[in-house]
């Protein structure tokens, strides 16, 4: 008796759902389709990471004029009280799953702007949605865009 043990064609049924669950994953990182909220200065560095010169399609990102059709939220700059209902609207439009970037000190923490230092803005994005990465600097370099990315598709193929 085998009892506890699982069967053969158990065994290979479990094995192609592992490895069709990593290839839907491995799918799902490569083809982050993105849409972005800039609101500040960190804008430009945003922008020079989605030109030619870094690139971001080659890592199968791909920007969006729609929420409905992202799976990915870039935010940068502030979030003020006044624009995040508008923020959790976007973010409630895109495809399940989603997942969100804070790119800058404004839109992890607040920066400059955070709840402490001004009446108006809000201590970054994680205030109102749930974020995957966060990116620091004020801006943060190209480089550190890409990086975040990179984590942010690492963490898509290890989740369960
Ligand atoms: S993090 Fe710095 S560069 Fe980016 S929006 Fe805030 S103040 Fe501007």
């Amino acid at each position: 008796m085998n009892k506890g043990r699982p069967s053969a064609s158990e065994n290979q049924s479990g094995f192609f759902l592992s490895k069709l669950e990593s290839a839907m994953k491995w799918a799902r990182s490569g083809s982050l389709w993105y849409y972005a909220v800039q609101s500040g200065c960190c804008a430009d560095e945003v922008m020079e990471t989605l030109g030619s010169r870094y690139d971001l399609e080659r890592f199968g990102c791909v920007p969006q004029l729609e929420p409905s059709q992202a799976d990915l939220l870039l935010v940068s700059g502030v979030v003020t009280r006044k624009s995040a209902p508008h923020l959790l609207q976007i973010y409630e439009k895109m495809l399940a799953p989603k997942y969100v970037m804070a790119l800058g000190s404004c839109a992890s923490c607040g920066g400059l702007f955070s709840e402490d230092r001004s009446y108006t803005g809000l201590s970054g994005v994680g205030r109102i949605i749930p974020v995957d990465v966060h990116v620091p600097g004020c801006p943060p370099r190209p480089e550190a865009i890409m990086n975040g990315l990179i984590t942010l598709q690492e963490k898509i193929r290890g989740e369960s």
